[in-house]
């Protein structure tokens, strides 16, 4: 049998959470989901549940290297997209597995996960910065993220220009600044400098949103990976997350997964 012919190809470069909720498995389920093949690039392994992370565990940057080049020379992406980078040596060996192939990357500049639980060290913000964000088509910070990386606070939804422009002078070609956590309305922009695309919905009463991030940047690669342009797959992205976080579920004592099933 020669097999149907195969789906777009995308890479998820990410931690693993064990809870299912965020992470390499949050990534995987929506790839799935948007009528991708998701495949997985390991760099930390957490120990992690509804209820926080209670452990991590970066892996060496040889097994991260042999990962991407196992999957990248045989198989191929046709879009990548970044999580968890968990430390400065693994922030720069991605940085550089990423300046070797010519696809669309999709960053999200994890910083700390809603627990408050640092998913970065502190040392590798540069490294994001200076290496990182260079490479990326599409970068996705929240707005914590855009202080951490920028010093930009963000106070009202007019402010979400100021970080744009902020986050696309460290060069990535488009940046979606993610306004959930200011009141009302969901409110992101997403910009390349020129073009504004504001992207707006209601504010869902769940709390249940536990790998929201992971898995607008992994729809956002899948859809980049499908051919669409850098605002459809956004904004395909956004309706994919809103919808997850409206089916979002209660999952043992603390905060629960989005769900993908939906
Ligand atoms: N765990 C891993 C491995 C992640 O990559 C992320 C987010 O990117 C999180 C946890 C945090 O998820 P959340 O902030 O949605 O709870």
């Amino acid at each position: 049998m020669p097999g149907r012919p195969a789906p777009p190809r995308v890479l998820t470069v990410a931690g693993s959470d064990s809870g299912g909720g965020a992470g390499i498995q949050a990534d995987l389920k929506t790839m799935l989901a948007l009528g991708t093949h998701g495949m997985s690039v390991i760099t930390a392994v957490t120990a992690q549940n509804s209820l926080g992370v209670q452990g991590a565990w970066p892996l060496p940057a040889t097994a991260v290297v042999a990962q991407f080049r196992a999957v990248v020379d045989d198989i191929g992406a046709q879009a990548v997209k970044t999580g968890m980078l968990a430390s400065a040596e693994l922030v720069e060996t991605v940085a550089d597995l990423l300046a070797s192939v010519d696809v669309p990357v999709v960053v999200d500049p994890v910083g700390v996960s809603k627990h408050g639980d640092a998913l970065l060290a502190h040392d590798a913000l540069d490294a994001v910065r200076h290496l990182l964000l260079p490479v990326a088509t599409v970068a996705t910070p929240n707005l914590d993220e855009v202080t951490q990386l920028t010093g930009i606070a963000v106070a009202d939804e007019e402010g979400l220009r100021a970080a744009a422009a902020a986050v696309l002078a460290l060069g990535p070609r488009w940046a979606l600044i993610k306004g959930g956590h200011l009141p009302g309305d969901a409110v992101d922009l997403l910009t390349d400098g020129s073009a504004e695309h504001w992207l707006r919905a209601p504010r869902l009463d769940n709390r249940h949103t536990h790998g929201t991030g992971c898995t607008l940047a992994s729809a956002i690669a899948a859809g980049l990976a499908t051919g669409s342009t850098v605002p459809e797959a956004v904004a395909r992205a956004k309706e994919y997350v809103t919808g997850a976080i409206a089916a979002g579920f209660a999952l043992g004592g603390g905060i629960g997964p989005v769900d993908h099933g939906h």
